[in-house]
Protein backbone atom coordinates (compact mmCIF):
# COMPACT_ATOMS: atom_id res chain seq x y z
CA UNK A 1 0.00 0.00 0.00
CA UNK A 2 1.74 3.26 -1.10
CA UNK A 3 5.06 1.45 -0.55
CA UNK A 4 8.00 3.45 -2.48
CA UNK A 5 7.66 0.75 -4.65
CA UNK A 6 4.41 0.58 -6.06
CA UNK A 7 4.87 3.71 -8.34
CA UNK A 8 1.58 2.69 -9.82
CA UNK A 9 -0.47 2.77 -6.89
CA UNK A 10 0.91 6.46 -6.71
CA UNK A 11 -0.28 6.75 -9.93
CA UNK A 12 -4.13 5.38 -9.46
CA UNK A 13 -4.43 7.86 -6.50
CA UNK A 14 -3.04 10.20 -8.99
CA UNK A 15 -5.63 9.70 -11.70
CA UNK A 16 -8.66 8.89 -8.58
CA UNK A 17 -7.90 12.20 -7.41
CA UNK A 18 -7.97 14.07 -10.56
CA UNK A 19 -11.37 12.47 -11.30
CA UNK A 20 -13.05 13.62 -8.09
CA UNK A 21 -11.38 17.19 -9.01
CA UNK A 22 -13.82 17.60 -12.08
CA UNK A 23 -16.57 16.20 -10.22
CA UNK A 24 -16.50 18.32 -7.26
CA UNK A 25 -17.22 22.27 -7.49
CA UNK A 26 -14.17 23.99 -5.87
CA UNK A 27 -16.12 25.68 -3.00
CA UNK A 28 -16.45 21.93 -1.57
CA UNK A 29 -13.42 21.02 0.79
CA UNK A 30 -11.59 17.53 -0.48
CA UNK A 31 -10.49 15.71 2.62
CA UNK A 32 -8.33 12.95 2.21
CA UNK A 33 -9.02 9.97 4.76
CA UNK A 34 -6.33 8.44 5.81
CA UNK A 35 -6.61 6.16 8.29
CA UNK A 36 -5.42 2.92 7.97
CA UNK A 37 -3.30 3.86 5.39
CA UNK A 38 0.16 4.85 5.48
CA UNK A 39 2.23 8.11 5.32
CA UNK A 40 3.06 7.33 1.86
CA UNK A 41 -0.35 7.61 0.60
CA UNK A 42 -0.76 10.93 3.01
CA UNK A 43 2.32 12.20 0.22
CA UNK A 44 1.03 10.86 -3.06
CA UNK A 45 -2.33 12.47 -2.24
CA UNK A 46 -0.21 16.28 -1.14
CA UNK A 47 2.01 15.86 -4.63
CA UNK A 48 -1.62 15.94 -6.18
CA UNK A 49 -2.66 19.01 -4.11
CA UNK A 50 -4.82 17.49 -1.23
CA UNK A 51 -4.29 19.60 2.02
CA UNK A 52 -6.57 18.60 4.17
CA UNK A 53 -6.40 14.89 5.90
CA UNK A 54 -8.55 13.02 8.53
CA UNK A 55 -7.57 10.63 10.86
CA UNK A 56 -10.34 8.47 12.97
CA UNK A 57 -7.65 7.39 15.77
CA UNK A 58 -5.22 9.68 17.80
CA UNK A 59 -3.00 6.28 18.49
CA UNK A 60 -2.37 5.88 14.34
CA UNK A 61 -2.21 9.62 13.43
CA UNK A 62 0.77 10.85 15.41
CA UNK A 63 3.02 8.78 14.15
CA UNK A 64 1.83 9.37 10.82
CA UNK A 65 2.06 13.13 11.30
CA UNK A 66 5.75 12.86 12.11
CA UNK A 67 6.94 10.83 8.98
CA UNK A 68 5.30 14.03 6.89
CA UNK A 69 6.20 16.68 9.48
CA UNK A 70 8.37 18.19 6.30
CA UNK A 71 4.77 18.82 4.43
CA UNK A 72 4.42 22.10 7.15
CA UNK A 73 0.66 23.08 5.24
CA UNK A 74 -1.51 19.97 6.05
CA UNK A 75 -4.52 20.04 7.72
CA UNK A 76 -5.46 17.55 9.93
CA UNK A 77 -8.91 16.48 10.64
CA UNK A 78 -9.94 14.56 13.75
CA UNK A 79 -13.45 12.74 12.25
CA UNK A 80 -13.21 9.11 14.90
CA UNK A 81 -15.27 9.10 18.49
CA UNK A 82 -12.97 11.00 21.15
CA UNK A 83 -12.49 9.70 24.03
CA UNK A 84 -12.50 12.81 26.94
CA UNK A 85 -8.63 10.93 27.94
CA UNK A 86 -7.61 11.99 24.59
CA UNK A 87 -9.14 15.14 23.98
CA UNK A 88 -5.95 17.44 25.13
CA UNK A 89 -4.19 15.32 22.65
CA UNK A 90 -6.40 15.80 19.91
CA UNK A 91 -6.18 19.73 20.29
CA UNK A 92 -2.00 19.30 19.85
CA UNK A 93 -2.30 17.16 16.79
CA UNK A 94 -5.45 18.62 15.08
CA UNK A 95 -6.27 21.92 13.77
CA UNK A 96 -10.08 20.26 13.01
CA UNK A 97 -12.15 17.94 14.95
CA UNK A 98 -15.68 17.28 13.59
CA UNK A 99 -16.71 14.76 16.22
CA UNK A 100 -17.71 16.77 18.75
CA UNK A 101 -20.85 14.61 19.95
CA UNK A 102 -21.35 16.27 23.33
CA UNK A 103 -21.84 19.49 25.81
CA UNK A 104 -19.44 17.40 27.84
CA UNK A 105 -16.55 16.72 25.35
CA UNK A 106 -17.33 20.44 23.97
CA UNK A 107 -16.49 22.19 27.22
CA UNK A 108 -13.43 20.02 28.32
CA UNK A 109 -11.90 21.30 24.82
CA UNK A 110 -12.66 24.55 25.61
CA UNK A 111 -10.73 24.40 28.89
CA UNK A 112 -7.68 21.92 27.45
CA UNK A 113 -7.90 24.97 24.52
CA UNK A 114 -7.28 27.64 26.61
CA UNK A 115 -4.32 26.07 28.96
CA UNK A 116 -2.74 24.80 25.75
CA UNK A 117 -3.18 28.04 23.85
CA UNK A 118 -4.80 26.63 21.14
CA UNK A 119 -7.82 27.31 18.98
CA UNK A 120 -9.13 24.16 17.45
CA UNK A 121 -11.81 24.19 14.65
CA UNK A 122 -15.00 22.31 16.24
CA UNK A 123 -17.92 20.82 14.23
CA UNK A 124 -21.34 19.72 16.29
CA UNK A 125 -21.93 15.71 15.37
CA UNK A 126 -25.64 15.71 14.67
CA UNK A 127 -27.83 12.47 14.67
CA UNK A 128 -30.68 14.23 11.88
CA UNK A 129 -32.31 10.32 11.86
CA UNK A 130 -32.03 8.34 15.26
CA UNK A 131 -28.81 5.58 14.86
CA UNK A 132 -27.89 3.70 17.70
CA UNK A 133 -24.82 2.43 16.09
CA UNK A 134 -23.65 6.60 16.41
CA UNK A 135 -22.98 9.39 18.91
CA UNK A 136 -23.24 12.62 18.30
CA UNK A 137 -26.16 14.70 19.46
CA UNK A 138 -30.05 14.35 18.36
CA UNK A 139 -31.49 17.93 17.36
CA UNK A 140 -33.50 18.75 19.88
CA UNK A 141 -30.46 18.18 22.55
CA UNK A 142 -28.10 20.33 20.07
CA UNK A 143 -30.88 23.07 19.95
CA UNK A 144 -31.05 22.60 23.92
CA UNK A 145 -27.39 23.10 24.30
CA UNK A 146 -26.94 26.02 22.10
CA UNK A 147 -26.92 28.75 24.70
CA UNK A 148 -24.40 26.68 26.81
CA UNK A 149 -22.15 26.01 23.39
CA UNK A 150 -22.42 29.86 22.72
CA UNK A 151 -20.21 30.80 26.17
CA UNK A 152 -17.02 28.55 24.95
CA UNK A 153 -14.61 31.07 23.72
CA UNK A 154 -11.54 29.46 23.69
CA UNK A 155 -12.86 27.01 20.20
CA UNK A 156 -13.74 28.41 16.85
CA UNK A 157 -17.39 26.14 16.47
CA UNK A 158 -17.23 26.13 12.71
CA UNK A 159 -20.11 23.63 11.85
CA UNK A 160 -21.78 20.40 11.70
CA UNK A 161 -20.76 17.13 11.10
CA UNK A 162 -23.56 14.44 10.02
CA UNK A 163 -22.80 10.61 9.14
CA UNK A 164 -26.23 8.88 7.43
CA UNK A 165 -27.26 5.23 9.38
CA UNK A 166 -25.81 2.47 7.44
CA UNK A 167 -28.30 1.04 5.24
CA UNK A 168 -30.11 3.95 3.62
CA UNK A 169 -30.92 4.03 0.15
CA UNK A 170 -30.28 7.01 -2.11
CA UNK A 171 -33.76 9.00 -1.72
CA UNK A 172 -33.57 8.05 1.96
CA UNK A 173 -29.65 9.50 2.28
CA UNK A 174 -30.89 12.29 -0.02
CA UNK A 175 -33.55 13.14 2.21
CA UNK A 176 -30.92 12.91 5.46
CA UNK A 177 -28.76 15.15 3.63
CA UNK A 178 -31.36 17.98 2.99
CA UNK A 179 -32.41 17.82 6.42
CA UNK A 180 -28.81 18.00 8.20
CA UNK A 181 -28.57 21.53 5.49
CA UNK A 182 -31.94 22.65 6.89
CA UNK A 183 -30.49 22.43 10.51
CA UNK A 184 -27.60 24.23 9.54
CA UNK A 185 -29.04 26.91 8.18
CA UNK A 186 -31.75 27.35 11.17
CA UNK A 187 -28.38 26.63 13.31
CA UNK A 188 -26.36 29.25 11.44
CA UNK A 189 -29.04 31.80 11.80
CA UNK A 190 -29.44 31.39 15.15
CA UNK A 191 -26.08 31.97 16.35
CA UNK A 192 -25.27 34.46 13.80
CA UNK A 193 -24.10 37.38 17.09
CA UNK A 194 -22.58 34.39 18.56
CA UNK A 195 -20.59 32.39 16.08
CA UNK A 196 -19.27 34.66 13.10
CA UNK A 197 -17.33 31.46 11.21
CA UNK A 198 -20.21 29.01 11.66
CA UNK A 199 -19.75 28.16 7.81
CA UNK A 200 -18.97 24.02 7.43
CA UNK A 201 -20.91 21.39 6.71
CA UNK A 202 -18.96 18.36 7.00
CA UNK A 203 -20.93 15.62 5.27
CA UNK A 204 -20.40 13.19 2.41
CA UNK A 205 -18.34 9.81 2.41
CA UNK A 206 -17.47 7.76 -0.87
CA UNK A 207 -20.57 6.14 -1.51
CA UNK A 208 -22.65 9.66 -0.98
CA UNK A 209 -20.57 12.60 -1.66
CA UNK A 210 -22.96 13.34 -4.81
CA UNK A 211 -25.85 13.32 -3.16
CA UNK A 212 -24.11 15.77 0.22
CA UNK A 213 -22.78 17.96 -2.25
CA UNK A 214 -25.90 18.35 -4.10
CA UNK A 215 -27.52 19.39 -0.53
CA UNK A 216 -25.19 21.58 0.41
CA UNK A 217 -21.97 20.04 2.36
CA UNK A 218 -18.65 22.00 2.45
CA UNK A 219 -16.43 19.37 3.33
CA UNK A 220 -16.50 16.05 1.47
CA UNK A 221 -14.63 13.17 3.75
CA UNK A 222 -13.42 10.62 1.26
CA UNK A 223 -10.98 7.75 1.89
CA UNK A 224 -12.25 4.32 -0.14
CA UNK A 225 -12.65 6.60 -3.45
CA UNK A 226 -8.87 8.41 -2.95
CA UNK A 227 -6.90 5.26 -1.43
CA UNK A 228 -8.81 2.18 -2.03
CA UNK A 229 -10.80 -0.28 -0.12
CA UNK A 230 -8.87 -0.51 3.22
CA UNK A 231 -7.67 -3.72 5.47
CA UNK A 232 -9.81 -4.75 7.94
C1 LIG B 1 -13.78 6.29 7.45
C2 LIG B 1 -14.57 7.53 7.48
C3 LIG B 1 -14.78 8.28 6.31
C4 LIG B 1 -14.30 7.82 4.94
O1 LIG B 1 -15.06 6.74 4.51
P1 LIG B 1 -14.92 6.18 3.00
O2 LIG B 1 -16.13 5.34 2.84
O3 LIG B 1 -13.65 5.41 2.94
O4 LIG B 1 -14.92 7.35 2.10
C5 LIG B 1 -15.46 9.48 6.41
N1 LIG B 1 -15.94 9.92 7.59
C6 LIG B 1 -15.77 9.23 8.73
C7 LIG B 1 -16.33 9.79 10.01
C8 LIG B 1 -15.09 8.03 8.72
O5 LIG B 1 -14.93 7.33 9.87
Amino acid sequence: MCSAATKPLDSLIRDRITDLQQDIPPSVTLMAVSKKKTALCVRAAYDCGLRHFGESRIQEAVPKQEEVADLSDLVWHFIGTLQSNKAKKAIAHFHWIHSVDSLKLAQRLDRLSQEEHRRPNLCLQVKVLPDPHKSGWNIDELTKALPELYQLSHVAIRGLMVIPPLGLNREETRRCFLKAAHLFKTIQNESANHWTQFDQLSMGMSGDYQEAIAAGSTIIRLGRTIFGERDQ
